[in-house]
């Protein structure tokens, strides 16, 4: 049986693991932290005073992942694992945003902010960009340009910009909108059919208890997972190995160089790839995840765009986004992102003081959250801007290289896409892929 050695068990090492187990592979998964998850992780909230909140202590604050968007290929494999997902509740249809400036009167929380007029733009300026067949974004195109260009500077701003900055937390004015939205025109009709999502999903226990199921079907099926254990490369000579883990440190893995089992190799690709991811920049961020006396609103969640004397890209109320039957309200707010990373530098109680002040604005309610978890994020997600959309071309054809000569594969959030639906597909090409080439070798 051939082996396959995994750098990293957050969700890309770790559903690469059993995508690969289920081909038939032994397969070895290294993390240097002694669980599995990687950002992703399911803490129990504890109340000041009272203990842990819900009666059993079940309510928890996400760290990163607090949705899965399904897709199709995801759910058969959710199954396969014999996990339980969660289906959204009604209420969490209802998406808002939050809206004051330039509308007459002031709008607040709002399901559509755009006004009569604008809507009227941004409805010509779509069927125009259509009818001339200039939809599809150009290499190194912003989202703020392409927005303007594509939907009108109101639509870009209100809808476009803050629901990206929302997924993305970056700067409109620097995000790819060919890594943004190039999929939704590059798309043929088939892959259209394989990319259907059938809404957002995750787990009683919530997005982490996957990875207990992720384990067991691992080790079921003869592979090892080898927590606590920190790897470099240079003394390191199993092949096939795949990096599963952040632009940043598989650059810093790759340039303190490679060995296989014919020795250490020198200076090549693999030193010219280091160089590039190296220049792949992160954004910063804040979740705190909050217990609150009263209902805010009920849905999935509200965004914020900038410019309207708020800090919060947006509020994400995760008591009604699923029935877990949890009598505490609970939301999460993010802070940070691209274009606020000084936030960081506020303590607990500064934060919670803003928390509580731009909810009396959002919701008109003048509550202190009963509970909270802050988690800090100095280096939470890859930047999706024209930055990385230059280097991952840069970089094709030295990570080819890479595979067929040293039998080494990247994996990972900063490859053209975040979300877990993503990485998912990720894992399956590139099991297919080190399958394909085991089978070339024994040809
Ligand atoms: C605040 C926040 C909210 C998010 N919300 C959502 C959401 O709602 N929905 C969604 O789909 N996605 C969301 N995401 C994105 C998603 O959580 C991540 O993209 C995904 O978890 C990344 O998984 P990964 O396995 O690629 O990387 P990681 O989780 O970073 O895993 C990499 C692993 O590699 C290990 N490692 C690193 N170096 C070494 C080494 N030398 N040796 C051994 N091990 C090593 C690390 O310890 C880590 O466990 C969110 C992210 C954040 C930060």
């Amino acid at each position: 049986m051939s082996e396959v050695h995994i750098l990293g068990a957050g969700f890309s090492g770790m559903s690469l693991a059993v995508e690969l187990a289920t081909r038939g592979f032994r397969v070895q998964v290294y993390d240097e932290r002694d669980r599995t998850g990687g950002l992703i992780e399911s803490t129990p909230l504890r109340h000041d005073t009272r203990g842990v909140c819900g009666a059993t202590g079940a309510v928890f604050a996400e760290r990163a992942a607090h949705t899965i968007s399904c897709t199709p290929e995801l759910g058969e494999f959710f199954h396969r694992l014999g996990l339980a997902p969660l289906v959204q509740s009604p209420a969490a249809k209802k998406r808002y945003f939050y809206r004051e400036r330039g509308r007459p009167g002031g709008k607040g929380l709002t399901r559509w902010p755009l006004g009569f007029c604008e809507s009227m733009g941004l409805a010509g300026k779509f069927l125009r960009a259509k009818i001339t067949g200039s939809m599809s974004p150009e290499p190194g195109e912003t989202l703020r340009d392409w927005g303007d260009r594509v939907v009108g500077e109101a639509a870009r701003h209100f809808l476009l910009e803050t629901a990206m900055q929302g997924i993305y937390a970056g700067d409109g004015g620097r995000l790819s909108a060919s890594l943004l939205l190039g999929n939704i025109f590059r798309r043929t009709h088939t892959d259209m059919n394989r990319q259907k999502y059938l809404g957002i999903t995750s787990f009683q226990g919530g997005v982490a208890s996957m990875f207990k199921a992720m384990e067991s079907e691992l080790i079921k099926r003869g592979g090892q997972l080898h927590l606590g254990r920190r790897i470099e490369l240079k003394d390191f000579p199993h092949r096939p190995l795949v990096l599963a883990v952040s632009a940043m440190e598989a650059a810093r893995l790759l340039a303190a160089g490679v060995s296989n089992s014919r020795g250490a190799t020198g200076a090549n690709s693999s030193q010219e790839l280091a160089q590039n991811l190296s220049g792949i920049e992160n954004v910063s961020l804040i979740s705190i995840t909050a217990v609150f006396p009263s209902v805010s609103r009920r849905g999935f969640g509200c965004l914020v765009p900038r410019g309207e004397g708020l800090r919060v890209l947006g509020v994400l109320f995760n008591t009604s986004t699923f029935d877990r039957g949890w009598s505490d309200w609970v939301e999460a707010w993010i802070y940070g992102g691209a274009t606020d990373p000084e936030i960081l530098s506020l303590d607990d109680e500064s934060l919670l003081r803003l928390l509580t002040t731009e909810r009396r604005k959002i919701f008109g309610l003048a509550e202190t959250p009963t509970a909270w978890k802050i988690t800090r994020w100095h280096s939470a997600l890859p930047a999706y801007n024209v930055t990385l959309e230059r280097i991952l071309q840069q970089a094709a054809p030295l990570m080819r290289d890479l595979e067929s000569r040293e039998k080494i594969y990247l994996h990972g959030n900063f490859l053209g896409g975040i979300g877990l639906s993503k990485l998912y597909r990720r894992s399956c090409e590139l099991a297919e892929r080190i399958q394909l080439a085991g089978n070339q070798v024994r040809d």
